[in-house]
Formats: structure tokens, sequence, C-alpha cells
């Protein structure tokens, strides 16, 4: 236990029945559409040894005019599923009638869907409908806004309620425009959100993040190298057929692929040899940082010059000049160019930004 953390005493979220020394999986469609779809979806995802089933009942759309759910009736197909299969289900709660109606018919994992995570009233509508509900289990997606205080905020809320079985999902944030995924994955945020609360179960969302049933392997993979608890995955007996994110859906059979082909790496490994490589990484930034305090005393000793010969600070000819070799030789490395140029463009920024001081007289040459 991390006496540290922000949730000093979470409890682990283990299911009876289900593998805890496995990422947790969480299937099932987008949308609950018909008590047939449902169940079709249920068996063969069981079938295939998934043992939570996830289902939307109320769904929060764009625009109006779509699919928004089938309401409560969903819920008497999510009890039929439990009695049938023995699963455990799921399903996204956003106002406090949601959060009764699906407690009272004994739904076990209800997430909150990134539209709400973005919304503190309604966070705090919720975690006050859980109070005294302190057996549930609760996942608190990401707001759709890369915003990491906003998602700390939304899952100290469901802490405060009294929620001990509490854990995040991350599902990318939008972003205007067209890009390989609907929803960027911006992997550092849930890697700050680990730094920061270690002790908080993360389960990765790679339908969401992709948008496209292609991206849901690759994703899913990067997923379990960063060391996610689990995915939630959506998957219906007949994708194309779906009334909601039918793009990104996959059938049980090919989500069972998927998951049999994904490579776990094992956490307790000797790691002898890693630390050995990861002192040499140390070093090696040392160095960089050192390298790169130097290039900066240069560059304000620059700044002096141009100040004393009344030069313009950028010299577009040099930067072009300094661009295109670095990103050569970074290539002849082995290295990304589009890599390089980032790493290039940083750097002169900042000498820019340290000459640009010197030239208004804020500072004198070191
Ligand atoms: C969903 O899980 O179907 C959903 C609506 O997700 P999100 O809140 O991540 O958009
Ligand atoms: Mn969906």
């Amino acid at each position: 236990m991390d006496n540290k953390s922000i949730f000093p005493d979470l409890q682990p979220l283990t299911f009876s029945g289900i593998d805890s020394k496995r990422p947790l999986v969480i299937a099932g469609p987008c949308s609950a559409e018909t008590e047939d779809q449902v169940l079709e979806t249920a068996r063969q995802l069981h079938h295939n040894g998934v043992g939570i089933f996830r289902a939307g009942i109320w769904k929060p759309r764009t625009k109006p005019g779509g699919f928004e759910g089938v309401g409560i009736r969903g819920l008497l197909w999510l009890h039929q599923v439990k009695k049938e299969t023995g699963m455990l289900t799921a399903t996204e709660v956003a106002t406090r009638e949601h959060v009764t109606a699906a407690l009272d018919a004994g739904v076990d994992v209800l997430w909150i869907g990134a539209r709400t995570s973005a919304n503190p009233f309604a966070m705090q509508e919720i975690a006050d409908s859980l109070k005294g509900h302190s057996e549930a289990t609760v996942l608190v997606k990401n707001p759709v806004n890369p915003d990491i205080e906003l998602w700390i905020g939304a899952l100290q809320r469901i802490y405060n309620a009294g929620i001990r079985r509490l854990g995040a999902i991350h599902r990318g944030f939008s972003t205007y425009g067209k890009h390989l995924y609907r929803n960027v994955p911006q992997w550092h945020i849930p890697i700050e959100l680990h730094r920061r609360i270690p002790n908080l179960p993360i389960v990765c969302d790679p339908s969401h993040i992709g948008g496209k049933r292609e991206l849901i392997a690759p994703i899913s993979q990067q997923a379990m190298d960063m060391g996610f608890d689990g995915l939630i995955v959506e998957s219906h007996c007949a994708p194309d057929d779906a009334l909601s994110d039918a793009a990104q859906q996959v059938t049980p059979d090919t989500l069972n692929l998927i998951l049999n082909t994904l490579v776990i790496r094992d956490m307790n490994q000797t790691t002898e040899n890693l630390n050995l490589l990861r002192q040499q990484i140390d070093q090696c930034d040392n160095e960089l940082i050192e390298v790169l305090g130097k290039r900066m005393r240069i560059a304000r000793e620059i700044g002096q010059y141009k100040k004393e010969h009344s030069m313009q600070v950028v010299q577009t000819g040099r930067y072009g000049d300094v661009m295109n070799t670095r990103i050569s030789q970074a290539e002849e490395l082995g290295m990304n160019g589009e890599f390089m140029k980032t790493v290039m463009e940083a750097i002169h920024g900042e000498s820019v930004r340290q000459q640009i001081e010197i030239v208004n007289g804020q500072e004198e040459a070191k």
C-alpha cells in the first residue's frame, strides 16, 4: 500500500471467479439494442472466457436524433445475462436516477462516461447518489478534454462518497479535425495519473481511442506494454449492424483472437540487467542536460554579440541550415527525422527566448 496516495485505502479490483493475475477484461456492445443481441453477444463472450459484460443502456450522443439507448428495460436484459451466463455486468451511469436503477438491478460495475466526468456538477450528483453503497465498483473515464486535474477531481468525488473499489478508464481525448485515432491517446496523461496515484487501477478502452476495429489490437498491446491493469472493449455479435459505434466493434471471436495474441509481459522478472541499462540511460540524460546547458550559455553569448551589433535574434538562413544538418545526422544514426525536427525546434525555441532576454537587456550573458 502506498501511504502517500491520495486514495490511501482503495481495495483491489478483484472479482470472485475472475483470475486477478490476468489483465481485467470487460467486453460487450457499445449499446444494448435488443434482448437477443445482448444475450447472443454475452453467450459468445462468456464462451470465450470474458468475465464482465458491458453494455450502454443510456447513450450520450453528440447530436439529438440518434439512438439514445433502450433505457431502463435494458437492465432486465443485463440481469438475464447474469442469470444465464454467470457473467458480471457493467453499464454507464450519468445521473442519480441511473445510479439508483443500475444498483437496484444488481449491475456489478458502474462506469462514468467521458462527457460526464468533464462535468463536476454531474460528478457530484453521482457521488452523492453512491453514498451508502460502499460495496459498489465504479470506473471513471477520463474527461473528453485532456485535463488530468478534472479526471482526478472526478475520482476524488467518488472516493469521498465512500467508494473504495475504484478505477480509471483511459479512453483518449477529443480533438478538432481528422486523426488516425478517434480520441488521441496522449499516453503521458494516464502514465502521470499512475505516477500520482500508484494504487489506482487503470483500464484502457482501445475501442473509443481507436474508433476503428483494426486499431484495437495495437492499442491494446501498447496498453499492456505500459502496464495497464485491464481492457474494456466493445464487442457485438453483428458489429456492422450496431446502432452506435459500428466501426469500432468486433465480434466476440475476433476479440478472443486479439486477446489471445496479446503479449503480456511479466512484471516480476529479475531486473538486474534492466537496472544496469537504466543507469546508462540516467548517465546519457545527465550528459544531455550538461550539453544543453553549455549550448544555452553559448547561445546567450551570441545574443550579446547580436545586441552589440544590432542584429536580429533569428537569422532564418542559419536556422534552416542547422535544422537540415541535424535532421540528416539523426537519420544516419537511425532516428526519425520528424523526431529530431521536434527536438531541434524545442532547443532552438529556448535559445531564441534566452537571446531575446539578452537583447532586451533583461539579462547579461553569463
Ligand atoms: C461508451 O463506452 O460506449 C461511451 C459512450 O464511451 P465514452 O464515454 O468514452 O465516449
Ligand atoms: Mn461506444
